[in-house]
């Protein structure tokens, strides 16, 4: 039998490995001087004047809706087609989720997806960047910019990801990033918040901590005095120096994964290109792609996804399916009629992620690209 293919493998070498032992020795462990200079390589890579780090995605999504006042009465615009994240952070601050549809050929959220669910009480919309593919943004920040309605996008998918108008992170009202363990980079956990409105950076950096005037870590530095004051209830969100020194070696090789990955997905586009029954989604030739999951749909003509899933498992092949859309799950289900979304619904029958990680070898792809075209001619 051949070696089992993961779904993913992060790339985690001897840089990570001696600025971890850095940290480790050096008697600061938990939010300090690393994570502040995480945090500014971030923001000077993305080309935005703020970066706050973060224990996750999830935390940042929180904190942008917090931050800028998001919360009861407020409706906010969130794709079904996305993780559970982006939707129960709207819940968190008490605003109510409207779930939208998505482009039937890139699963990203459409300006004309927004624009059938607005009311008087939207507040919000937050496109995720589905697979690392960028939303097309203009016509969204043009449809909130009509509305006065804020932009959190979910890049959770899209680091490092451009728009033809700048980078993911630079052209919204906050943008999150996730450095969750099967991330393009990641931090064991981790995630960064970037907007350009320095207010609500500031709001965001206080909540993450507590709530407290001062960050903890200037309080411990010897050179600050010991007071602070809590000033709004806040959160424990804040990322450690162990974790940013990860993300700091992660950063100078960002951009070499991405083109790993793009070899890779190219490469899939090419031999799949003859596999009955396969269609990869659209977008893999797009600029600016950030090659995080490589997603196909199964025809359910020629064989059901499930059953296509089932033997590549069987062959030891990491597979996954991004994602069953909210709408299909039991605390979404009952606000929310399945026709009303009729892409994300059709797609869910049909998509598979296939593995995509930096270091695949092409022979292990190859390997993966006969497992389905063998598992499309099965009966
Ligand atoms: C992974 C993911 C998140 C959450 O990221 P965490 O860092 O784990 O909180 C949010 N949204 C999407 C679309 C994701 O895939």
């Amino acid at each position: 039998m051949a070696e089992p293919i993961p779904f993913h493998r992060p790339d985690i070498g001897a840089e990570e490995l001696e600025a971890v032992t850095a940290v480790l020795e050096s008697g600061w462990l938990t939010t300090g001087p690393r994570t502040r200079k995480f945090e500014e390589r971030f923001a000077e890579l993305v080309g935005v004047p703020h970066a706050v780090a973060l224990n996750s995605a999830t935390a940042a999504l929180h904190l942008s809706l917090a931050a800028a006042g998001i919360g009861p009465g407020d409706e906010v615009i969130v794709p079904t087609m996305t993780f559970a994240a982006t939707a129960e952070v709207v819940t968190a601050v008490g605003a109510k989720v409207v779930l939208a549809d998505c482009d039937p050929s890139t699963l990203n959220l459409r300006a004309q997806d927004v624009r059938d669910h607005l009311t008087s009480r939207t507040a919000a919309v937050m496109p995720v960047h589905y697979a690392g593919l960028p939303c097309d943004m203009d016509p969204i920040l043009e449809l909130a910019g009509e509305h006065d309605l804020h932009v959190f996008d979910d890049a959770a998918h899209a680091f490092p990801a451009e728009c033809p108008t700048g980078h993911v992170g630079s052209l919204a009202t906050a943008t999150s990033f996730s450095f969750y363990a099967t991330k393009t980079i990641t931090t064991g956990e981790g995630g960064m918040l970037t907007t350009s409105d320095e207010e609500l950076a500031s709001r965001a950096r206080m909540l993450s901590l507590h709530g407290l005037s001062r960050d903890a870590w200037r309080r411990y530095d010897g050179r600050s005095p010991w007071d602070y004051d809590i000033v709004a209830p806040g959160f424990k969100y804040n990322l450690t120096d162990i974790a940013a020194a990860i993300g700091l070696a992660q950063l100078d090789k960002a951009e070499l994964l991405r083109d790993q990955r793009r070899d890779l997905a190219l490469r899939y586009l090419d031999e799949l290109s003859g596999v009955t029954g396969i269609t990869p989604l659209a977008g893999y030739e797009t600029a600016g792609h950030a090659y995080h999951l490589f997603v196909v749909r199964v025809a359910r003509d020629v064989r059901s996804r499930d059953e296509v899933a089932e033997d590549l498992r069987d062959a030891d092949i990491g597979i996954s399916v991004h994602f069953k859309p909210l709408h299909l799950h039991p605390l979404y289900r009952d606000d929310h009629a399945s026709e009303a979304f009729p892409n994300a619904t059709d797609a869910f029958h049909e998509i598979l992620s296939l593995p995509l990680f930096p270091s695949m070898t092409m022979a292990q792809q190859d390997r993966v690209i006969t497992e389905l075209a063998a598992a499309m001619e099965a009966t």
